[in-house]
C-alpha cells in the first residue's frame, strides 16, 4: 500500500537536541519578548491617548491589506515589499500550521491536505527570496538617494534572505536523505533535492541546527535592526485613531497645561504614547523624504531624520529640540505628503507642530512669522488687515453683508468666507468678486460677514501658537452661531480645512465647501456652464490642502468641464453629478496631481517666513506646471498663486503662463 503523504516533525533528531532546540527557541523568543518590554516602557513615559483604537480594522486595513503600502508613493518600493510580506506572511502561517498540528490533538498535516500546503506554500516562499533579492539589489546597485545603506540594513534584508533559503534547503536535505514519492509536491525542494543529491542523515540534521541557528538569531535580532517595524507596525496601526483627519491638528486644553505645566512637546514624554510607538514602527524606507518639498531643494528638514532623531531621543536624554534642529521644525509646509506615503502610520506633522508649540512656549519664534502672529493677535488678521478694510473690496460688487440681510429680516442660505488673503491680495480679490457674480446668476441665496470675519487661526495654529487658533476659532464659530449658519463656502482651501476639520473640536460643526465644489456642482446642475478651450492649453495645480489633505481633486476638473483620468482621484464631489460630462476638453496634467500634487511652499505658516533664494519649494512646482506646456494655469487656492506667480517670475520671466482662479475662468464663461 502506498504511504500517506506526511512529514515527520525532528527527523533524525535525538531526543537530547529535541530538548536543546526547545531551551534555545524558548530562549530567542523571550529575549525578543524582553527587548519589547524595554520599548513598551520607553512608549509608556507618553501621555495616555485619549481616542479609542479600532484594533481589528486596523490591523486588516494597515497591516494585512498593506493599504499603505499599495497606495504610498514613489511606487518603486511598493511591489518589493509586498512580496517580501506576503512570502514572509505565508511562511509565518506554515509554521503555525505546523505547530498547531504538533501540540495539538488535532493531526491534520497529512494525506491531500498536505500535498496542498506542501504545494502553496513552497511557491509563496519564493516571493519571500524574490522580494529579498531585489531589496538587496535596490540598496546595492539602484539605491533611490533618499534610502540609506549603512551595514545594518544590509544585514537585516540578508539575514532574512538567509532565512528563507536555508528553509528551502533543510525541505531539500529532507527529501535528498529520506525521499518520498510525494516529494514532487514540492518543486522548488524537489529541484534543489535533485541538485543536492542523496546525503547521509547526520549531513541532514547539520543543514537542519543551521537552519534552525539562524531563525533563532532572527528573532533575537528583529527588535534591533530596521526589521522592527515587523512588529512594531502591527503595534502602530492596531493602536492609531481611527478618527482622525489628516487636516486636523491636536488640540490643546487649558486643562491639559494646568496638569503638565507646559504647551507643545519640549521632550519626547510630551507625545502622546501611540506617536512614541510609531517612531519605533518606522522601516526607514525613505518615502517621506522622497515626497518631501522641503528636502527636495535642499533645506534641513529631512522627515524621517526627524521620526530617528526624535526616536533616538528617546534614550539618549536630549530634547526634541536638540535632536531636530529648530530650522528643519519651521522648514515644514504641513503638505501632509510625507504622512500621506507613510506605509506605517507616522504622522510627521504632529511631530512637527507639537515641537514648534514647544518652540513658540519658549518665545524661539522671531521674524516674520512672529510679525504674522503679532498682527492676527492685534488686527485678527494674518497680513495686519483692519477690519475697516475687510469690507472695502467689496464696494460696488453687490455682496450682501449678513448683518445687513438680518436687520432688514431677510435670511441667506450660504455663508461666503472671504478670509485674509481674500480681502487682501488683488488676486484673491478678483477670485472672490468673480465668485459672488456666479452665485448671483445662479440664484444663491448668501452673505459674508465682512469686518465680523476674523481669521480662521490656521497659521497660528501650524505656527504653534494653539491658544491664538482658539480664541480665532472661538470667535468665528460664536459668529456663525449668532447668524445660524449651516453652509459655509469659501476659496481658501487652508480656511476650507480648518473650518471643516478643525472647528469641530470646538463643536463648529457646518457643511463646509470648496468653492470648486460648489461651482462643479451648479456647472452639473446646468446653472453655470463650463468654459471652453483648446485641448492642452489648460493644466491645473492642486492645493495641498485640498487634494491631498481633503482628498478633492475632480471638483476643479469638473468645474473646468475637462477630462481627466477620474480613477486617479477620489471623487467626494461625485455625489453632486447627475450624469457623466459628455463632451470635455483634455486637460494638461502636470506630472504630480490629485492627491500626489507638490507642494507651492505657502503651507504650515511658511507665507509668513523668510525663504533662501536657491530653496524655494514653488519653483519646483512652477516648473513641473511650465512643462505641461499650457498657456492658463487654473488653480484655487489664494496663498498658491501668490507663491507660484512669484515662483514662475523666476523659472520663466519671459514666457510665463497666465495664472487664473477657477471662479475667474468660470465667470469669463457665464458673463452675459
Ligand atoms: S509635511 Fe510636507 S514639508 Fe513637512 S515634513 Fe512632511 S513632506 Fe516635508
Ligand atoms: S517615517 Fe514612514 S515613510 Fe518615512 S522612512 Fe519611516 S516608514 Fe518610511
Amino acid at each position: 500500500m502506498q504511504e500517506i503523504p506526511t512529514r515527520e516533525e525532528f527527523l533524525f533528531l535525538p531526543d537530547w537536541q529535541k530538548a536543546l532546540f526547545y531551551v534555545l527557541i524558548f530562549a530567542s523568543m523571550a529575549v525578543f519578548a524582553y527587548q519589547i518590554l524595554i520599548r513598551f516602557k520607553l512608549w509608556r513615559q507618553g501621555k495616555p491617548i485619549d481616542w479609542k483604537p479600532d484594533y481589528i480594522g486596523g490591523v486588516i486595513r494597515y497591516v494585512l491589506a498593506q493599504k499603505k503600502v499599495k497606495s504610498s508613493r514613489p511606487r518603486s518600493g511598493a511591489p518589493m515589499h509586498l512580496m517580501i510580506f506576503y512570502g514572509f506572511l505565508a511562511l509565518f502561517v506554515a509554521t503555525t500550521l505546523l505547530a498547531i498540528n504538533t501540540y495539538s490533538p488535532w493531526k491534520f498535516h497529512q494525506g491531500t491536505y498536505y500535498l496542498i500546503y506542501e504545494f502553496t506554500f513552497d511557491w509563496l516562499g519564493l516571493l519571500l527570496v524574490i522580494g529579498l533579492v531585489w531589496a538587496l539589489g535596490r540598496r546595492l546597485f539602484f539605491k533611490p538617494p533618499s534610502v540609506t545603506n549603512d551595514p545594518g540594513d544590509i544585514a537585516a534584508i540578508a539575514l532574512l534572505l538567509v532565512v528563507a533559503l536555508t528553509g528551502y534547503f533543510v525541505e531539500a536535505a529532507r527529501m535528498s536523505a529520506n525521499p518520498k514519492w510525494f516529494d514532487t509536491s514540492a518543486p522548488i525542494g524537489h529541484w534543489l533535492s535533485g541538485m543536492i543529491g542523496p546525503i547521509s542523515p547526520n549531513t541532514y540534521v547539520w543543514i537542519w541546527w543551521i537552519h534552525s541557528a539562524l531563525v533563532m538569531a532572527f528573532i533575537v535580532m528583529t527588535p534591533r535592526l530596521r526589521l522592527r517595524h515587523i512588529a512594531y507596525a502591527i503595534f502602530s496601526a492596531a493602536g492609531r485613531n481611527p478618527d482622525e483627519r489628516m487636516g486636523a491638528l491636536r488640540p490643546i486644553s487649558m486643562e491639559e497645561v494646568e496638569q503638565t505645566g507646559k504647551i507643545g512637546v519640549t521632550d519626547h514624554r510630551d507625545y502622546s504614547r501611540w506617536h512614541l510607538m510609531s517612531l519605533d514602527a518606522c522601516m526607514e524606507c525613505g518615502r517621506c523624504t522622497d515626497v518631501c518639498p522641503a528636502w527636495n531643494v535642499g533645506k534641513s528638514l529631512n522627515p524621517k531624520h526627524v521620526v530617528q532623531n526624535i526616536r533616538t531621543s528617546m534614550t539618549d536624554g536630549r530634547t526634541v529640540a536638540e535632536a531636530v534642529s529648530e530650522d528643519a521644525l519651521w522648514a515644514c509646509t504641513t503638505c501632509n505628503a510625507c504622512v500621506e506615503s507613510c506605509p506605517v502610520l507616522i504622522r510627521h506633522v504632529d511631530l512637527i507642530v507639537d515641537a514648534r508649540r514647544g518652540l513658540v512656549t519658549e518665545g524661539k519664534l522671531a521674524g516674520t512669522a512672529a510679525t504674522m502672529l503679532r498682527q492676527v493677535q492685534s488686527t485678527h488678521s494674518a497680513w495686519g488687515q483692519s477690519k475697516d478694510e475687510r469690507e472695502k473690496w467689496m464696494e460696488g460688487h453687490n455682496i450682501p453683508l449678513a448683518r445687513d440681510l438680518i436687520s432688514r429680516g431677510e435670511s441667506f442660505d450660504v455663508l461666503l468666507w472671504v478670509g485674509c488673503a481674500g480681502g487682501t491680495d488683488p488676486n484673491a480679490i478678483r477670485t472672490y468678486r468673480s465668485l459672488a457674480a456666479m452665485l448671483h446668476k445662479a440664484g444663491v441665496r448668501f452673505a459674508s460677514l465682512g469686518r465680523e470675519e476674523v481669521c480662521t487661526g490656521d497659521p497660528a495654529r501650524r505656527a504653534g501658537d494653539e491658544f491664538l487658533f482658539q480664541e480665532m476659532a472661538a470667535s468665528n464659530i460664536a459668529t456663525f452661531e449668532a447668524y445660524g449658519v449651516k453652509t459655509i463656502l469659501t476659496a481658501c482651501p487652508h480656511c476650507f480645512n480648518t473650518i471643516k476639520n478643525e472647528y469641530p473640536q470646538f463643536e463648529g460643526l457646518y457643511d463646509v465647501l470648496h468653492h470648486t465644489q460648489f461651482l462643479a456642482r451648479l456647472v452639473s446642475e446646468g446653472k453655470l456652464k463650463s468654459p471652453t478651450f483648446a485641448d492642452g492649453s489648460v493644466t491645473i495645480h492642486d492645493p495641498c490642502y485640498l487634494a491631498r489633505i481633503n482628498h478633492e481633486s475632480d471638483a476643479p476638473r469638473i468645474a473646468l468641464g475637462v477630462a481627466s483620468d477620474q480613477n486617479a482621484y477620489e471623487t467626494p464631489i461625485g455625489k453632486y453629478l447627475n450624469e457623466p460630462m459628455e463632451e470635455s476638453n483634455v486637460l494638461a496634467e502636470p506630472i504630480a496631481h490629485g492627491r500626489k500634487t507638490l507642494c507651492c511652499g505657502a503651507g504650515g505658516a511658511r507665507m509668513w517666513m523668510e525663504e533662501e533664494a536657491n530653496q524655494r519649494p514653488g519653483e519646483r512646482r512652477a516648473k513641473q506646471l511650465l512643462d505641461t506646456g499650457a498657456e492658463t494655469i487654473a488653480l484655487g487656492c489664494p496663498f498658491c498663486r501668490i507663491m507660484l506667480e512669484a515662483s514662475m517670475q523666476k523659472v520663466a520671466p519671459d514666457d510665463s503662463p497666465q495664472f487664473k482662479d477657477v471662479a475667474e475662468i468660470l465667470y469669463e464663461a457665464n458673463r452675459d
